[in-house]
């Protein structure tokens, strides 16, 4: 039952809640990791799903979260993922329960992630072209991504969103050829612009390729009216393409900040909770669950944690400064 709320001190409250289940990846995307990948956590520091699992129940049953995505890293390459989704489905039949994944091994899991509860899946697809899906994640492997797609069409994990990332000189002339794509397999696909979380620290806002630019660039090919819906706390500015009902998204994270509207909270695969992706500080709730803390305790910790949640994400402001963890520690 719930008694309380992530409120912040801005009236905000938090209702998704974003779960990494882990910092490691099977692709190396330029704008997330270096080539070599990096230090992973060690074991004994990453949530075992008993734990990741408890600590989601007391946002389901005691914070009023009401929606969980499962993200990393790469959420498909925790082994015990089927059975997290179980758990947390049996936790409240009307969650809202998806993952963020590249879809590697997706042919091998979508249906058992279906069968455990699961309802979506959003996927990360920046080409549908092989050479430069290679030069943004460091291996070829398109041909799993897609195949993947279409399993978690054919388990009925849909609407399925597609997340994509334009980067300058590399895929930024690829906006339309991949909305197309997209539409042909009534997959939703959603730009969203490059942010300073890569481990290298090797965004800049000049070469970062804005909403703004992608927005026409699809128009030269589409028409694109706005879509009916109210914006509300989903990020995604949506567009009727061609009339409709097809839709395309452009997130603008960086140059049209939606903080006021932010409705979410994150659990980082080693037990902190952050109150926002560009947080500098972190609470820590696994050392609180190991030292034997109730429930109630866990809880007013997370409580606690959301208070300081600040108003906006500051990229802009000169004093801006980026993370310490990575995208990949923090999860997407
Ligand atoms: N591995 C999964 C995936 O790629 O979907 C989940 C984790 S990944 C960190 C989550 C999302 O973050 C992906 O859609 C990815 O494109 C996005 N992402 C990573 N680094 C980013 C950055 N610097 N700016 C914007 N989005 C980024
Ligand atoms: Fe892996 Fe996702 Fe980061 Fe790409 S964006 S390296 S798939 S965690």
């Amino acid at each position: 039952m719930t008694n309380r709320t992530l409120e912040d001190r801005y009236g905000r409250v938090a209702t998704d809640l974003r779960v990494s289940l882990t910092d490691r990846c099977n692709l190396r995307c330029s704008y997330c990791m270096p080539a070599e990948g990096l230090d992973w956590l060690p074991d004994d520091s990453v949530l075992s799903d008993d734990e990741v699992v408890r600590l989601i129940a007391i946002g389901v049953q005691q914070l009023g979260i009401r929606e969980v995505r499962f993200t990393g890293g790469e959420p498909l390459v925790r082994r015990g993922l089927v059975d997290i989704v179980r758990r947390t489905r049996s936790l409240d039949p009307a969650l809202e329960l998806s993952i963020t994944t590249n879809a590697l091994g997706l042919t091998r899991t979508a249906q058992a992630l279906a069968d455990a509860g699961l309802n979506r899946v959003n996927v990360s697809l920046d080409t549908v072209r092989p050479d430069t899906f290679h030069e943004i994640t460091r291996r070829d492997r398109l041909q799993d991504v897609v195949a993947g797609l279409e399993a978690a069409r054919a388990a009925g994990l849909g609407p399925i969103k597609i997340n994509a990332v334009l980067l300058r000189g590399v895929n930024d002339d690829q906006a339309g050829e991949l909305l197309r794509w997209s539409l042909e397999r009534g997959y939703d696909l959603r730009f969203i612009e490059q942010m300073p979380l890569d481990a290298q620290h090797g965004w800049s806002r000049e070469a970062m390729v804005t909403a703004e630019e992608i927005f026409a660039q699809l128009e030269r090919e589409f028409d694109l009216s706005p879509a009916a819906e109210p914006r509300g706390s989903a990020p995604a500015e949506l567009f009727r393409v061609d009339g409709g009902p097809a839709t395309v998204g452009v997130i603008a994270s960086v140059t049209r900040p939606f903080c006021g509207d932010c409705d979410r909270v994150r659990l980082t695969a080693d037990g902190q909770v952050r109150n926002c992706l560009f947080a500098r500080e972190e609470s820590d709730l696994r050392g609180a669950l190991r030292a034997g803390a109730g429930d109630e305790e866990i809880a007013e910790r997370w409580v606690v944690a959301m208070r300081g949640k600040r108003a906006g994400h500051g990229i802009d402001d000169p004093t801006f400064l980026q993370p310490d963890r990575p995208m990949s520690a923090i999860g997407g």
